[in-house]
């Protein structure tokens, strides 16, 4: 069983309790797509455990953003962005856009990707 938050959005995906397109799934990560996608590939890769950022899934210590990463790759190598590259980004706190409070790689690909964003 996956460490589990009541009530969040993205234990609930991963529990199959909430419909989502998803993409991947590994032993401990989940990649589905993003519901209102910012780029022609807009995937979010998980952990099945809860945590609530990317800084408190690298204290756990259990290699789960090493995980998040390969998924990635994975993944953008699967929708053919990966030779062009691609964004990994995990927004952290509120005031950086964070909504979902378990933490999530947003993988961006297949457009422009232009830095600093616009
Ligand atoms: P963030 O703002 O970084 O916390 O990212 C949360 C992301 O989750 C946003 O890009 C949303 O569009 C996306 N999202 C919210 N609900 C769902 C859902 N049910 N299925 C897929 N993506 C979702
Ligand atoms: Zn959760």
């Amino acid at each position: 069983m996956a460490l589990r938050e009541p009530d969040c959005l993205f234990c609930k995906i991963v529990a199959g309790e909430v419909p989502a397109e998803i993409v991947r799934e590994g032993e401990r990560t989940v990649a589905f797509r993003d519901i209102n996608p910012q780029a022609p590939t807009h995937v979010l890769i998980i952990p099945k455990d809860h945590y609530r950022d990317a800084a408190a899934a690298g204290r756990a210590g259990r290699g789960v953003l090493d995980e998040i990463a390969v998924a990635a790759e994975e993944v953008a190598k699967a929708e053919g962005v990966a030779a062009n590259g691609f964004r990994l980004v995990f927004n952290t706190g509120p005031g950086a856009g964070q909504t979902v409070f378990h933490v999530h790689g947003h993988l961006l690909g297949g457009r422009g990707l232009e830095w600093p964003p616009g």
